[in-house]
Order: structure tokens, then C-alpha cells, then sequence
């Protein structure tokens, strides 16, 4: 777990909502075997949504949760179905569990389920967990041992719901996670077709960091009456990290990422590259150059993103290479770094990506390359954030990076939209090496170049 210090809520000081610092677990009505676990992990205060949810959801109440990852949702969520179902026990029929918390991506689906093993270690709760790129037999035997809560993605959730392995006309409780990242995740027909599987007389709960239209229309049909919590670190995750801003050109990138992890004080390095393709390239460069690191990504196996992610963990590698949505999610401690290879597309990932090295109150720095083409990305980010990030001097500098205007700052073209979520050959989602429906991971396909795909090589010698 991450750090055992107190979350102070004048963290998120910018929250509108942010109550009272005093308040503590003892103050939410917590049963006993909650609260030790809380102990356990060291928790002292809630965080400002756990402080405003968690009363709510104690009420049965439906739940609209503005709030990304980071702020402590999870446990805003898990804590009070723990303990309703602690105080409402009953043996789920077979493969139909009470409670359904649907996540976009394996990394979350699996964090979500520590996370309930973590805060349910003192009760009788059960859990199982399913998502694509693995087997489905150990997820059947899981599901008909009796689970009280099911954490899925909603690709391998249908499959099992096709072949009539798993049920949803017992849930009671459902949590739609980070609904943002479905609906860029192009997951959203497959929610729709999983929703209306489920109970109409049951409690909802709707999680997602920003509000499109979409979202707000799938939250008005699914939530009755809902409490609305809205929590909004942008600001303040950007204060507590120190940015800088290295302005270079593409080919020499790679110099620059070298010449940067030579100082021994970026430990534990988490790098960001907006795709795959570039993403494999770093982490293969970086091992030529002797710097132990590793790459996760949509296209890799599960089993490989795991093992990455346990040893960049426990320090075994200095160096993890992400693309956004592989890192989404994911909890790794004390990252003292975040280097933005590659600036991403979309401003508000700016903050997510740089947020990994502030979690839980720890302090971070993160180091953003700039070329010229991504000079526009720069803009959007300034505006988002609502500061001007730094320069930080180095030997590769490029003014005419610093200085592209008009089409030199633009990014390379995007995929025109109805491209830009991942079909398979007929339009359906991927499949897996299993079998199985595959996260789409599409919006990151490299986009084609106008350098033809030419970057700069970690491998010349
Ligand atoms: P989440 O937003 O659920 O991904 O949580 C972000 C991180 O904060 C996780 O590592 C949690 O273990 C940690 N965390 C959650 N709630 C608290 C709390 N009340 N006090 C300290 N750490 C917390």
C-alpha cells in the first residue's frame, strides 16, 4: 500500500467541498472489522471524497463521484459495500454476485480487488476478479465458489454472460469506475448492453474525473436521485510536483532521456510515451545503454504486465516505460520521477501522469520533452493547468523547439475520428489470445508520421 501517513484534505484544498480537517475513520460509522483494517493500512483521516461519499453510501443513497484516481476513491466505495454487506449477510446463489464494479482496464480491475481483500480482511466478504488476456477457468472456479463482489472489465464480463457463466439478477450494488475512460476506451456499447442485464431496484454509483455529454447522459439514465461529489485535485496534484519543461528535438530524445537518468537521484523513474510502438523503443534503448527497465502496454500479455509492474515495484527496475492507459490506475509507491517522453494528446493526462509521482501526499518531480510538433500539446496543457511550466536548461535545448509556431508546433495528424476506437476486422472488439474480447487500446495506435516514423534511435552505437 501506498504511504501510512495521514491524507490531509488540505491537499485538495481547492476541492469545493472540503470540510472540517479534524475529521477522522471514527467519525464515518465504520463497523470494527472496517475500521482495524483501516488501522492496518495506516489510514488516519479520509480523504475529502471518502469523507463526503462514504455518509452517503452508508444511506443506500446513489452516487455521481467527480474524482479521478488518486483520491482515494476507492475505498470511498468499497468501505461502505463492505459493510453493507457485513451487516446484510447471505450466501450469493452460484456465480451471481451482490455486488458488480465494472473497471476499464486489468491493471484497475485487479488493484480494485486488492483493495477489497486489503479493507476486507476482517470480514467474510468474497471477490472475484475477471478480465481479458488470461485464462477463464480459474475466473469460473472463482465466480462458482460464490462471489459477494465482482470486479470486471466489461469485455470479458460479456463473454462470461454469453456463456452463461456468471449472472447479474442478484446484484444489489453497481459501480461503474473511471465511466470517462470506458467511453474513450470505446466500451461503452458494451456497458449499455451490460446495464439493463442488471436489477432496476439496486444502488448505482457512477465514478468518472471529467463530466462529457455522454457520461452525463448515461448518469441521468442509471442513477435515481443521486448525492453529487465532486472532488477536483488538477490544481493541487500540479502544486505538489515540480515541473520543468526541456525543450529538444525529436532525434535527440533519446540523449536527453540517457543524459537525464545519469543522476543517480531519479530512482524510480516512471517514463510516458503517448504509444506503444514508442514505448517499447525507450525501454529497449534504455536496456542497451545498461538501465534496467521495463514497458507495459495494451500488447502486452497480462502475466507480463504484472511481472513488470512487481519489479519496478520492488525496485528490481529503476525504469518503467507506460503509455497512459497501461499506467491508469495503477498504485506504485514513491515514484520519485515522471518524464513525459512524449507530451500526451490530451491535456488532462498531463495531470494524471504527473499525479503518479505526488500520490498520498509524497512530493515528486516530472521532467516534460517538448519538440516542436508538440508545442500546441504544450499550449493545451498551460491552459488546462493554468501556469506556466518551467524551462529547464540542458545540454540538447533546442530553441526552435521553444520557438514553433503555426504548423511547426502542430501534432502529427490524428486518425480521423470513426477510426480512432479499435475494431476488429468485421467491427467487433478484439479478441484476445484467450478467446477473449480484448480492452481496445486503439486511441493509441501510432499515429502515421509526417517523418515517415523516423524517431530518434537509442540503438545507434
Ligand atoms: P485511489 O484513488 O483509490 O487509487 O487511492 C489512491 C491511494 O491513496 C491508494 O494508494 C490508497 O491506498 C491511498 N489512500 C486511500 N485512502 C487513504 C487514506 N484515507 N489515507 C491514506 N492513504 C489513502
Amino acid at each position: 500500500m501506498v504511504s501510512k501517513q495521514s491524507f490531509s484534505p488540505h491537499t485538495f484544498i481547492n476541492s469545493p467541498s472540503v470540510r472540517s480537517a479534524d475529521m477522522d475513520f471514527k467519525d464515518l460509522n465504520l463497523i470494527e472489522p472496517l475500521q482495524r483494517a483501516l488501522q492496518h493500512e495506516g489510514y488516519v483521516t479520509p480523504t475529502p471524497i471518502q469523507e463526503q461519499a462514504i455518509p452517503y453510501l452508508l444511506q443506500g443513497k446513489d452516487l455521481l463521484g467527480i474524482a479521478q484516481t488518486g483520491t482515494g476513491k476507492t475505498a470511498a466505495f468499497a468501505l461502505p459495500i463492505l459493510q453493507y454487506l457485513t451487516k446484510n449477510k447471505r450466501i450469493p446463489p452460484r456465480a451471481s454476485p451482490r455486488v458488480l464494479i465494472l473497471a476499464p482496464t486489468r491493471e484497475l480491475a485487479a488493484q480494485i480487488g486488492q483493495s477489497i481483500a486489503a479493507y476486507g480482511r476482517h470480514t467474510t466478504v468474497t471477490r472475484a476478479v475477471i478480465f481479458g488476456g488470461v485464462g477463464y477457468q480459474p475466473q469460473v472456479d472463482a465466480l462458482n465458489r460464490g462471489a459477494d463482489v465482482l470486479v470486471a472489465t466489461p469485455g470479458r464480463l460479456l463473454d462470461l454472460l454469453e456463456q452463461r457463466k456468471v449472472y447479474l439478477n442478484h446484484v444489489e450494488i453497481f459501480v461503474l469506475d473511471e465511466a470517462d475512460r470506458m467511453l474513450d476506451m470505446g466500451f461503452f456499447k458494451d456497458i449499455k448492453r451490460i446495464i439493463p442485464l442488471l436489477p432496476t431496484e439496486r444502488q448505482t454509483l457512477l465514478f468518472s474525473a471529467t463530466m462529457p455529454a455522454e457520461i452525463a447522459h448515461l448518469a441521468q439514465s442509471i442513477l435515481k436521485r443521486p448525492e453529487r461529489v465532486e472532488i477536483t485535485p488538477q490544481a493541487t496534484t500540479v502544486e505538489k510536483v515540480e515541473q520543468k519543461v526541456l525543450f529538444v528535438d525529436k532525434d535527440k530524445k533519446p540523449s536527453l532521456l540517457l543524459d537525464l537518468l545519469s543522476q543517480r537521484h531519479l530512482e524510480r523513474v516512471l517514463i510516458f510515451t503517448r504509444t506503444k510502438h514508442v514505448a517499447n523503443k525507450v525501454s529497449l534503448g534504455l536496456t542497451r545503454a545498461g538501465i534496467k527497465s521495463d514497458a507495459i502496454h495494451g500488447n502486452k500479455s497480462q502475466n507480463a504486465r504484472t511481472e513488470a509492474l512487481k519489479n519496478f515495484k520492488s525496485g528490481r527496475t529503476r525504469v518503467l516505460v507506460a503509455t497512459d492507459i497501461a499506467a491508469r490506475g495503477i498504485d506504485i509507491d514513491s515514484i520519485s520521477h515522471v518524464i513525459n517522453y512524449e507530451l500526451p494528446n490530451e491535456p488532462e493526462s498531463y495531470v494524471h501522469r504527473i499525479g503518479r509521482t505526488a500520490r498520498a501526499g509524497a512530493e515528486g518531480t516530472a521532467y516534460s520533452f517538448c519538440a516542436a510538433d508538440e508545442r500546441n500539446y504544450l499550449r493545451d496543457i498551460e491552459r488546462l493547468i493554468r501556469q506556466h511550466i518551467p524551462i529547464m536548461e540542458h545540454p540538447y535545448h533546442s530553441e526552435a523547439a521553444k520557438n514553433a509556431t503555426g504548423d511547426a508546433a502542430r501534432p502529427p495528424p490524428k486518425a480521423p475520428y470513426g477510426q480512432r476506437q479499435s475494431h476488429g476486422p468485421r467491427g467487433g472488439p478484439r479478441r484476445d489470445s484467450q478467446g477473449g474480447r480484448r480492452e481496445s487500446h486503439a486511441h493509441q495506435r501510432p499515429a502515421r508520421r509526417k517523418d515517415g516514423g523516423r524517431r530518434g534511435n537509442f540503438g545507434r552505437r
